[in-house]
């Protein structure tokens, strides 16, 4: 099978495709201002994602991620599915949310092709929610993974930030969401990224320390199910599922790394901490012919640092890169 390798010899086959910079929540690692969001003319029109999607895919690309912003506030999200999902090559898609309007999107998302949807959930009570969020939607977000569920798109992924005093607390509720094998929940350490990095540094839970806790209360065994499942490393908990850590501060991914980011204003991003980006939007809108948007991915996937910088200062915010 055809894909890129970068200068390390890493395959690429991993696109995260940013449709908006917009969101309907307001977390507080993550939040910018509510009138910062970028003009509409500044982010890639459908038709050119759908461009650059098909020739990465004629590059090697077979697994594409759509998330943002809130992938569920842009209009026509459901028809940019269908069409992202016949493009001959892909072999999966996925989409990560906040789940807000899920209960509405999941059958139609379903139809048009999507198979599995990842939803962020930072919290399981009501006023917590709306304390880490700015928004009082855990009713719908819970409502939306229900549905998710009933449209046959099982096991639903449910990413948790865990944060100092805040939710950290929960964890050991989290993992007894998974007695339902349909659920599988995934922790993930906060990084220092975005206009909130320093007070993030503050808020930082290593997953380390919540593993050990979690091992006194259930009876957790490494699962190594054979295929890459990406940064997780996964648990079998006995009495319920599987349990991923994703330790994006105390672990490193670097060496595995497959991916390529596509930021909601067009810029192809070889690593989400650093801001090497390449602009792809002003050659598209310049009527640029396949082969050079090919080289301009080929570009960005030979720029990919061979590993992350933690402690530099990135500009661009997770609602542009795409978490
Ligand atoms: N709105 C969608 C959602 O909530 O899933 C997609 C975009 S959001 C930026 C993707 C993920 O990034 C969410 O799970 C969010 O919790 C996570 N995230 C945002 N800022 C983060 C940070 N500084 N460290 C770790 N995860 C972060």
């Amino acid at each position: 099978m055809l894909f890129m390798r970068d200068k390390l010899g890493r395959k690429i086959n991993y696109m995260r495709i940013s449709v908006t910079d917009r969101c309907n929540l307001f977390c507080l690692y993550c939040k910018k201002e509510k009138l910062s969001f970028k003009p509409p003319e500044e982010i890639l029109r459908y038709e050119e994602i759908l461009r650059v999607a098909r020739i990465a895919i004629s590059l090697g690309i077979s697994k594409i991620r759509i998330t943002g912003g809130e992938p569920l506030v842009r209009k026509g999200i459901t028809g940019f599915v269908s069409e992202l999902s016949s493009l001959p090559g892909l072999e999966d898609i996925s989409l990560t949310t906040n789940g807000i309007l899920l209960a509405e999107f999941a059958k139609p998302l379903y139809k048009a092709g999507l198979k599995r949807i990842n939803v962020s959930l930072d919290t399981l009570k009501r006023e917590k929610f709306k304390d880490i969020t700015g928004e009082d939607e855990f009713g719908n977000v819970w409502k939306g993974i229900e549905n998710v569920l009933a449209a046959g798109m099982n096991p639903v992924k449910i990413n948790v930030v865990l944060l100092k005093g805040i939710n950290e607390d929960e964890a050991a509720d989290f993992v007894a969401l998974t007695k339902d094998e349909r659920i599988t929940v995934r922790f993930i350490e906060l990084m220092p990224l975005g206009i909130q990095r320093e007070n993030n540094r503050k808020l930082f839970v290593s997953l380390d320390e919540v593993l050990k806790n979690l091992k006194n209360i259930y009876e957790m065994k490494v699962y190594d199910s054979g295929n890459n499942l990406g940064p997780a490393t996964y648990y079998r908990v006995k009495n319920c599922g599987l349990v991923g850590f994703i330790g994006s501060i105390s672990g490193c991914f670097c060496g595995d790394c497959n991916r390529l980011r596509l930021t909601a204003s067009g810029y192809l991003k070889p690593c989400l901490w650093s801001d090497k980006a390449v602009n792809i939007k002003e050659i598209l809108r310049a009527g640029a012919p396949d082969a050079e948007i090919a080289e301009i991915l080929r570009k960005a996937i030979r720029e990919k640092p061979a590993e992350r910088e933690i402690n530099k200062k990135v500009s661009f915010p997770m609602s542009e890169a795409g978490g």
